[in-house]
């Protein structure tokens, strides 16, 4: 039976390593009977936005109607505050669906699409599984090098990824460096560019993207309700860029891919200043405790532009991994993103930094041959 299905699925597919998702927390508590704290997904440690949670519940009386799948009321606010048309917007299930959808769009067999090697592994996924070829090109000092993504574009080449702030190295671009290399890309190239963290990064340097495209660039930016608004579960992001290619995009989503619950939820946290403030200032605090924290226990880490940080140790962090989860902290190893020596935790809250902190502190102190015996039949991840 496996045999025969594999020989209906593309070869193109079948190799395609899946994307391992964080594990959910009351999968931990229910294996290890103890209360966990979850620092794996980059998730807002603070919850949603509260107008947003009572937008969503208002919007559930009206939960037996399809919702208005183009999502008018989100995109027409979205437009207004970010000064480009509405249809400029597209809405999306989570920004990761629209990343799936700009590939499935543009790329036809024997194009290229390019991306770098340890960067979000959706993008590698969605030119995969369009059929196209993928090319990826090597971080530079765990950045994106776009010197070098410039010069791994051919004539096949018609879709880039990108991601500022990176995932899951946390390091940025400026707007200056981006300007730099669209004015070096041909004619025929579309860029997605993966703003998931954009309301995190306080450097004034960081992103000029919607002006770009205001400007006519072919230049897609992603942004996402996921992270600052806290709003991950319930699953809406949104592009910006031509309107040209994004009503092609659109024909090719499937017709309700945003719940009006959602779209509600979006349209509230949007003005909710308060919460995203909170946030913000949350993450600029805990990311000085972790950075000090982990100074002091002598772990290097890269410095980051969003809500997570790259630890990177001196072997390979899958024992040190588990020796963590084992006292209730969730936190995702990097081998199959490509960083096999490197744990990615997220900026949580003060205590649940602590905790991080503290465990890792204890878990250090473990002989080798103690960490290789705590694995706890956690998922594999595939390497990559
Ligand atoms: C978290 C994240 C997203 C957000 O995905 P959603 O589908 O909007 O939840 C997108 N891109 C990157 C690089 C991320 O890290």
């Amino acid at each position: 039976m496996t045999e025969s299905i594999h020989q209906l699925v593309p070869e193109f597919i079948r190799e395609i390593s899946p994307y391992v998702p964080g594990r959910p927390i009351e999968e931990v508590e229910r294996e290890l009977k103890l209360r966990a704290v979850k620092l794996a997904s980059n998730e807002n440690p603070l919850g949603p936005s509260p107008l947003g949670v009572e937008a969503a519940r208002k919007a559930l009386a009206d939960a037996h109607r399809y919702p208005d799948g183009g999502g008018y009321y989100l995109r027409e606010r979205l437009a207004a505050r970010l000064g480009v048309e509405m249809d400029n917007i597209l809405i999306g299930c989570g920004s990761t669906e629209l990343i799936d959808i700009a590939a499935r769009t543009l790329l036809n067999h024997g194009d290229e699409g390019v991306t770098a090697e340890g960067s979000f592994p959706m993008y590698y996924i969605s030119i995969r599984a369009a059929g196209a070829r993928l090319v990826e090109v090597p971080l530079r000092n765990y950045a994106f090098d776009l010197e070098a993504l410039a010069r791994a574009v051919t004539p096949c080449t018609k879709l880039i990824y990108m991601a500022n702030p990176n995932n899951p190295t946390g390091t940025m671009f400026t707007a200056d460096a981006l300007d730099d290399f669209l004015v070096r890309l041909p004619e025929g190239v579309v860029v997605v560019l993966d703003e998931a963290y954009y309301e995190y990064v306080e450097r004034a340097d960081y992103s000029r993207s919607v002006e770009r495209v205001r400007q006519g660039r072919k230049l897609v930016v992603l942004r996402t309700f996921s992270k600052v608004y806290g709003l991950a579960g319930l699953r809406i992001g949104y592009a910006v860029g031509p309107a040209a290619l994004l009503a092609e995009m659109n024909k090719v989503r499937s017709p309700f891919n945003t719940s009006g619950v959602a779209q509600a939820a979006a349209l509230a946290a949007l003005d909710d200043t308060e919460h995203v403030r909170r946030s913000m200032e949350s993450n600029r605090a805990g990311l000085r405790q972790l950075g000090l924290g982990l100074a002091a226990l002598g772990v290097s880490y890269v410095p980051s532009a969003g809500n997570f940080l790259l630890v990177t140790l001196a072997s390979d962090a899958r024992p040190m991994t588990d020796a963590l989860l084992q006292r209730g902290v969730i936190v995702r190893p990097m081998g199959w993103m490509g960083f096999p020596n490197a744990i990615r935790v997220t900026v949580g809250t003060r205590e649940e930094n602590e905790k991080f902190l503290s465990a890792l502190a204890e878990v250090r102190s473990l002989a080798p041959q103690d960490l290789a015996g705590t694995r706890p039949g956690a998922p594999g991840g595939p390497a990559r």
